[in-house]
């Protein structure tokens, strides 16, 4: 087992200098092993922290989760089924196409790159101190784990940077889909800030043609389109307007939620370009819904079992953003609000 605490050889420890808080990201090595979990990681989380970001990347065709999770009070949140996970995260995932991990956290199984935001509704704090956790895993290997662990600091301002991938989808930029997409993030209190438009053109990316469920793969097309960018000095997340998708696909999130890593293949969403401005908004806010926190309000499986979102406030068939209308719960804005790819103004 390989362990590698980056950033922790810079606090001091003489008597003669104030302790540091813990760095608020933190990249751990590690790797799953044949029964399917990695030892347990242990690793600091600083005080007054507005979430803890889990983000896991393996191998493309690995799927991921947490076997094991607890922050400083010590409280397990996973307490797996005994015995190797990988067996479940393959039914969840392959078969039923859902996705769900089993256990007490709510968690969305992923292939390469896996993510977990806590909290993910409201009752659930954050407690410095030590947390711990392993990785769970279907493909024993290597893993890189990284924490990112924002300030609560109130951060409310959500930029996104839009990215035509197309010599001829319209700018989706109008004063009408601004405003639309203001009006549904305001819901949350949240203040979005289009930090511009970009047009990229020639890259063979303007239509995408695969698809899968229940969640993009790390080799499918849609998960290229962030390379396209990768290297841009921005912050906030990107928007991929693109000329299409198959058919009856107008948006997709490359996470739910996605890492809030720029560099990932999965840090983006995409949306159908072309469309009526106030349809491009909606699904320009489901898409980015999905990335920093927000499930389906319920989901259906390929055996007919349904799975409701982890909120207590939502209803199926209620107006919802996160089903076809607009409306988000109190639940669903506190969960936006812990997203570390909220900034200040
Ligand atoms: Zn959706």
């Amino acid at each position: 087992m390989r362990l590698l605490l980056l950033g922790v050889f810079l606090i001091g420890c003489s008597d003669d200098e104030p302790a540091r808080p813990p760095p608020r990201e933190v990249v751990l090595e590690t790797e799953v092993l044949a029964d399917g979990l990695s030892p347990e990681l242990a690793f600091e989380i600083p005080a007054s922290s507005r979430s803890i970001s889990v983000i896991v990347e393996g191998m493309a065709d690995g799927l991921y989760a947490l076997g094991a999770f607890s922050l400083g009070d010590r409280v397990e949140l996973v307490n797996l089924p005994a015995g190797a996970p990988g067996a479940a995260m393959e039914a969840s995932y392959v078969g039923e196409q859902i996705g769900q991990m089993p256990g007490g956290l709510f968690q969305s199984i992923r292939l390469g790159t896996f993510t977990h935001v806590y909290p993910y509704k409201p009752g659930q704090l954050v407690v410095d101190g030590t947390g711990r956790m392993r990785v769970a895993s279907n493909r024993p290997g290597p893993v890189t784990v990284r924490l990112v662990m924002p300030e609560d600091d109130g951060a409310s301002t959500l930029g996104l940077n839009l990215y035509i991938v197309s010599d001829t989808v319209a700018d989706p930029n109008t004063p009408e889909f601004a405003a639309e997409v203001a009006r549904l993030f305001a819901q949350a209190d949240i203040d979005v800030v289009i930090n511009g438009v970009t047009r990229l053109t020639g890259t063979a990316l303007a239509r995408i043609t695969d698809f899968s469920e229940p969640q993009e793969a790390p080799t499918s097309q849609s998960a290229m389109l962030p390379g396209l960018v990768a290297d841009r000095a921005t912050t906030g997340l990107d928007i991929f307007y693109v000329e299409s998708l198959p058919p009856g696909v107008g948006g997709l999130a490359l996470g739910t939620p996605g890492p809030p890593v720029r560099g990932s293949y999965y840090f983006g969403v995409v949306v159908r370009g072309g469309l009526p401005s106030l349809e491009l908004a909606r699904i320009t806010a489901h898409e980015a819904g999905h990335f920093l926190a927000l499930q389906h309000v319920l989901n259906r499986g390929v055996s007919g079992r349904t799975y409701p979102d982890p909120l207590d406030d939502t209803t199926p068939g209620a107006d919802n953003l996160m089903e076809g209308g607009t409306t988000l719960t109190a639940g669903q804005a506190f969960a936006l609000s812990r997203s570390a790819l909220l900034t200040a103004p």
